[in-house]
């Protein structure tokens, strides 16, 4: 029996009536799993509260930020005292000072840019990435999301290394004309792009492991071969850990793997975790390179709410309050969560692959004869959405929200503890037997 949700269903049919699709992010809207979205009013530790006073563990955790859980003592304290302090100033604080060092301290850069949002991340590192070089083509991945950015909404062209075509309406052909869009985990189609184009390209941008498309790992040395790549021809090599930075390991997805492997990004990008739920993102990288910024350099960004007093002050607490257990605890929920899906999907009969890479994991409905690992975006589209769809609604119904896609990462805090966790594994085997029937 569905949860009637008359509040969530007034509030959405008002939300309508003023936003499109009721929501300002679209996926928010339940458009891939149909229904109406819940409202919230509050969340504490895991549990997200709606307007209709139901109680769900909450898997979604903002898409990555609430690293600690919700409205975590310490940095609702430190948050108000901010506010008490006043909002924003327009001048530098200690604050921004603070947390570009925690970055500088956690991450391989030398400094960094704050910012307010991921796509302004993003977008800033390539203007940078292309002003630094001198040059204007970037590589990108098809499946690696890197927020709205015009050139970067771009789908592949129609062969391995040629120029992409606009993702959406509104982006002007001429401005992904400038973009190739290749296969991830693919070397060859990379080693292709810059035989034929690498005198051109101002940087290759990818996530340091994808995301967005479900959880896809690089396969082994990949990360390398894209730095080493180029290096060799001269481009930068722009590392996007807005979702995976401080969250897959304290150091990032770089932390992984990055000094064992030997590579190191030119740029990173950041976000999510780095911001404890305000809007504080930046990039960094290298010193010579983030020289070429403004004011010391002439490739201009700016921002008005950038390094936001109250938004760094959550920011930092939250870096300082995600210690090795944090990310330990992390991986024990986790573990128990991917075995109790695991098992309750193939009890179910229901084929399906769970991916992992450091603390982030996700769950494809894939049922490809002998697939065994999704290591691309083609990989990752070749799903059962529909048995998701009806998995999503179970598992919600029984009180445990999970990101309403297919393509996304659970996520989990450190305040998912043994009941928060017990829940989730107690609402699997029905979920499971709901995405089965269909
Ligand atoms: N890069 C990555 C890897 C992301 O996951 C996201 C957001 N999901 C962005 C960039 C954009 O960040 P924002 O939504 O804060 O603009």
């Amino acid at each position: 029996m569905p949860v009637p949700t008359p509040a969530s269903a007034a509030l959405f049919e008002r939300a309508r009536q003023v936003t499109p699709g009721g929501v300002n992010s679209p996926v928010r809207a339940f458009n891939a799993v149909g229904g109406t979205p819940r409202f919230i009013t509050r969340a504490s530790g895991p549990y997200l509260y709606d307007v209709d006073g139901q109680e769900y563990v909450d898997l979604i955790c903002s898409w990555g930020p609430m690293i600690l859980g919700h409205a975590h003592p310490e940095v609702v304290a430190a948050v108000s005292g901010a506010v008490a302090r006043g909002t924003s100033y327009g001048t530098p604080t200690p604050a921004e000072v603070d947390l570009a060092t925690a970055l500088v301290e956690r991450a391989p850069v030398e400094q960094v840019r704050l910012v307010s949002s991921g796509t302004e991340a993003t977008m800033s590192a390539i203007r940078l990435a292309r002003g630094f070089t001198g040059r204007d083509l970037v590589v990108k991945f098809a499946g690696c999301y890197h927020g709205h950015v015009d050139s970067l909404l771009a789908s592949a062209g129609s062969g391995l290394a040629t120029f992409a075509v606009p993702g959406t309406p509104g982006v002007p052909a001429d401005f992904t004309a400038h973009t190739l869009v290749l296969p991830y985990n693919d070397r060859d189609a990379v080693a292709a792009a810059f035989a034929e184009h690498g005198d051109r390209i101002a940087c290759l941008i990818t996530e340091a492991a994808p995301g967005n498309m479900g959880m896809v790992a690089p396969e082994p040395g990949f990360n390398r071969f894209l730095s080493e790549t180029c290096a060799a021809h001269g481009a930068l090599f722009v590392s996007d850990e807005v979702m995976t930075g401080f969250r897959t390991h304290a150091h990032g997805r770089w932390g992984l793997d990055g000094e064992l492997e030997g590579w190191r990004p030119d740029l990173l990008t950041f976000g999510k975790v780095m911001g404890g739920g305000f809007p504080a993102a930046a990039f960094g990288g290298r010193a010579d390179v983030m020289a070429a910024l403004a004011p010391t350099g002439s490739v201009y960004q700016a921002g008005t709410l950038s390094g936001n007093p109250v938004a760094a002050t959550a920011g930092l607490t939250t870096l300082r309050l995600a210690t090795d257990e944090v990310y330990a605890h992390l991986h024990r929920a986790g573990e128990a969560i991917r075995a109790g899906v695991g098992e309750a999907l193939s009890a179910a009969g229901v084929p399906h692959l769970v991916q992992t890479d450091g603390t982030m994991f996700s769950v494809f409905f894939t049922e490809a004869d002998g697939v065994d690992a999704v290591r691309d975006f083609a990989g990752a589209s070749a799903q059962r959405t529909d048995r998701f769809a009806a998995f999503f609604h179970s598992m919600l119904e029984q009180g445990v929200h999970l990101p309403p896609s297919a393509f996304e990462v659970w996520f989990l805090s450190a305040a998912h503890d043994d009941a928060a966790v017990d829940r989730v594994l107690t609402a699997l085997p029905a979920a499971a037997r709901a995405a089965a029937a269909v």
